[in-house]
């Protein structure tokens, strides 16, 4: 034990309780809680499909809408974890109350189920979804730039956070339209400092339920010249939504 565990002692990252020694990273009963991504799942986005509201294509009704307006956006997506229950806490305690300590659980648990599809995806870079400047500064440090720097150094794969740019505040949009959140979305994602004969990027976040903030940052990579985007993230809502 080192003296930082002493100040800091480990948590559980699904239920937030200290940890003894002999109890390592996790609690078993609380990882035996985790609902995993299973099939079928939507051959875009990477949604559990859900057979009983008609999803019984190889699409979910939000990847279906989208491929017939034609956008320039992702290629293809996948999540652990179902976003519900503990893990959703947990994510929203990681993001809101710094409990960066369980970065090492969730990028060890994304190599674990997509590092295959990942290492298939070949992507030269990694790329977290940008935090505005201003909440990156309240907030102290933007999560899914952590999760893709654990994931990269598990994968070899290197972490670029200077080419995606968010870069006007954007309020909470709960209440304006989705065609509206999507237009103020994408005029917010700017790019700099585009390396030359970037043709792959995979793009990290924390959750992924809409899809539109995941659709901007793609699209605006698309337009200026790469050609594959996929994306990976901890949770994903379930249905449409
Ligand atoms: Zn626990
Ligand atoms: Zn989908």
């Amino acid at each position: 034990m080192n003296v930082l565990d002493l100040i800091y002692p480990p948590r559980c990252p699904l239920c937030g309780e200290i940890l003894s020694l002999r109890e390592g990273p996790v609690h078993s009963n609380c990882y035996k809680k985790l609902s995993w991504v299973q099939e079928p799942l939507c051959k875009r986005c990477g949604k559990p499909l859900t057979p009983e509201a008609g999803e019984t294509r190889e699409l979910c009704m939000d990847c279906l809408r989208s491929r017939h307006r034609h956008r320039k956006s992702f290629d293809q997506g996948r999540a652990v974890w179902l976003y519900s229950g503990d893990i959703q806490k947990s994510v929203l305690d990681y993001k809101y109350k710094g409990m960066k300590g369980y970065t090492d659980f969730y990028a060890g648990a994304a190599v674990q189920k997509w590092g295959r599809w990942i290492q298939s995806k070949n992507p030269q870079l990694l790329i977290p979804v940008p935090l505005h400047a201003r909440k990156k500064r309240i907030r102290g440090f933007n999560q899914a730039e952590l999760l893709a720097k654990a994931i990269g150094r598990r994968m070899k794969i290197e972490v670029n956070t200077d080419i995606l740019y968010r870069k006007r505040w954007t309020e909470p949009q709960k209440a304006v339209s989705g065609q509206e959140r999507r237009h103020n979305l994408s005029k917010s994602m700017e790019i700099r400092h585009l390396p030359e004969n970037l043709r792959r990027v995979m793009l990290i976040d924390d959750i992924y339920t809409t899809g539109s903030t995941m659709e901007a940052c793609a699209g605006i990579l698309k337009k200026n010249g790469v050609e594959e985007v996929d994306f990976l993230t901890l949770c994903i809502g379930y249905g449409s939504g």
